[in-house]
């Protein structure tokens, strides 16, 4: 079985243990640098949403993952600034699903 190194997701911070954690971009290969709950077929889910409701968002997401209110609070606003969606855009690289 394949490996994965620890992947974190560019635009919530979500650690993506496995393949099916995996975003897809528009042609339908996996893209790694996001998950599958923020990058769907090359568009994020969320597209157009402001600094202050993507915190919000992720916090809610935390909370569901059961991490509490002040911990995810915290973790979100530590994380995602350094996150690379939120410094440019979201054109990444690609990593081939199947080897040529
Ligand atoms: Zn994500």
């Amino acid at each position: 079985m394949k490996t994965l190194k620890k992947n974190i997701c560019e635009s919530c911070g979500m650690l993506m243990k496995s393949m099916t954690d995996f975003g897809t971009d528009s042609d339908g290969s996996i893209n790694t640098d996001f998950c599958h709950f923020c990058l769907d077929e090359g568009e994020f889910t969320d597209k157009g949403i402001s600094f202050e409701e993507k915190i919000a968002r992720n916090i809610d997401m935390a909370v569901k993952f059961g991490m509490s209110k002040v911990k995810a609070s915290n973790l979100v606003k530590n994380t995602l600034p350094k996150l690379r969606r939120m410094r440019k855009s979201t054109k990444s690289k690609k990593v081939k699903n199947n080897a040529e």
